[in-house]
């Protein structure tokens, strides 16, 4: 047990509180009248999801329905949904300058991986997860996280051959999901921190049958994201970029490791430009066709929104790279049972803590290369 701190060592206004002054003047403003009851789910207690390791030979899927969980992606409502106009064209909030964003509704009916299945206990329900067990050959049967992060990896849509690369990738959750399709011709994973890195790898290793693991089908990179595009550029089918971000409901709930502790005011500062420089370089990584996936767990409109505007502004100015993005609503409409989706956000699409069901704060924006 970790000893208390003494009164006179704690800071006045802990990392968690300056975050939580932080929250209600911004997303008060942002969120309206849903912010009291965001707020209180973001102060809960969260719910995890466990997403199923399939090249685990352990009977985990029965044993988690047997206990009342259910896989949320294969349980969707199939009810049709309501008529979206054919195609659309948007022009995005803001400044003068800013580049109207075709819209695509291509993606109507979604492909869903059947193999990434992930475990939910039902509504209300806030059991928790037992920690996974090896199996014979020593890899683990799931893996606990918010249910809400496999939401990017599903609308990822990876197919048969794709290259991909996940260009945030430690831990390594969204990676492990990514890898349950069983489709990925080529994997490359990169984290700038050194040290997560490590922690990606034992991920893997806990979850991927060795043979998989091979410089024939992956590479781990530990170089700075932001200077991707000049060094690959136009190559990969998929293209995840996952950013660090203000994690909202890790900074209302820990004081340990906090981007809002004073000491990391220019840091916090920095991060919608890092963000900005992560999804340029994703975009400029992606080959023409190929789709990227811009993802945060805050419900900041200038960490999400705001960089995905200024990408597709700059990368049409500077690379001559024009975007559309690409509609998320049959994703919504499909697991609407399992979370909460933010109203009519203008780009992208949003899952809200909610207490019912207690996930996100996720935000993810799906972008394809015209060029
Ligand atoms: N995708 C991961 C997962 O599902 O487990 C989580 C990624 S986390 C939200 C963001 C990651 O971005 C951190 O691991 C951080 O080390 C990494 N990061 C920060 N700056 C970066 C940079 N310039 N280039 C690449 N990665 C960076």
């Amino acid at each position: 047990r970790m000893k208390e701190k003494w009164a006179a060592t704690l800071p006045k206004f802990p990392p968690t509180s300056l975050a939580l002054q932080h929250f209600d003047a911004t997303y008060s403003v942002q969120l309206g009248q849903l912010w009291p009851s965001v707020r209180i789910a973001l102060l809960s207690e969260r719910k995890y999801g466990a997403l199923l390791n399939t090249f685990s030979h352990d009977a985990v899927l029965e044993d988690l329905q047997a206990k009342g969980c259910r896989d949320f992606i294969t349980d969707t409502d199939t009810e049709a949904l309501p008529c979206l106009d054919p195609e659309s064209v948007v022009g995005v909030e803001g400044e003068s300058n800013d580049v109207p964003v075709k819209k695509s509704n291509a993606d109507r009916h979604l492909k869903i991986s059947p193999k990434i299945k992930c475990l939910v206990f039902p509504r209300g329900d806030i059991t928790r997860f037992k920690p996974a067990r090896p199996d014979t050959q020593r890899l683990l049967g799931y893996y606990l996280l918010d249910a809400a992060s496999v939401l990017p990896c599903l609308a990822l849509d990876i197919q048969e051959g794709h290259i991909v690369l996940d260009l945030c990738a430690a831990p390594g959750g969204k990676a492990v999901a990514l890898l349950q399709t069983q489709a990925i011709g080529f994997l490359c994973l990169n984290d700038t921190s050194v040290s997560r890195t490590l922690r990606l790898k034992k991920v893997l290793h806990s979850y991927i049958p060795k043979e998989l693991l091979t410089s024939k089908n992956l590479r781990i990179t530990s170089s700075d994201g932001t200077k991707w595009g000049e060094i690959e550029n136009n190559t990969f089918d998929r293209v995840l970029v996952d950013v660090p971000c203000t994690t909202d409901r890790h900074s209302v709930m820990e004081d340990d490791n906090n981007i809002f502790s004073k000491n990391r005011i220019g840091e916090r500062r920095r991060l919608p430009q890092l963000q900005l420089e992560l999804l340029l370089a994703g975009i400029e990584a992606a080959c023409p066709g190929g789709e990227i996936m811009y993802s945060t767990c805050t419900l900041s409109h200038i960490q999400n929104q705001s960089v995905v505007e200024q990408a597709i502004h700059l990368a049409q100015e500077n690379h001559g790279i024009i975007l559309e993005v690409v509609d998320l609503r049959p994703l919504t409409h499909m697991f609407r049972k399992t979370f909460h989706f933010a109203p009519n956000l203008h780009l992208g699409e949003m899952v809200i803590p909610h207490l019912g069901a207690n996930f996100g704060p996720i935000y993810m924006c799906k972008l394809r290369r015209l060029t």
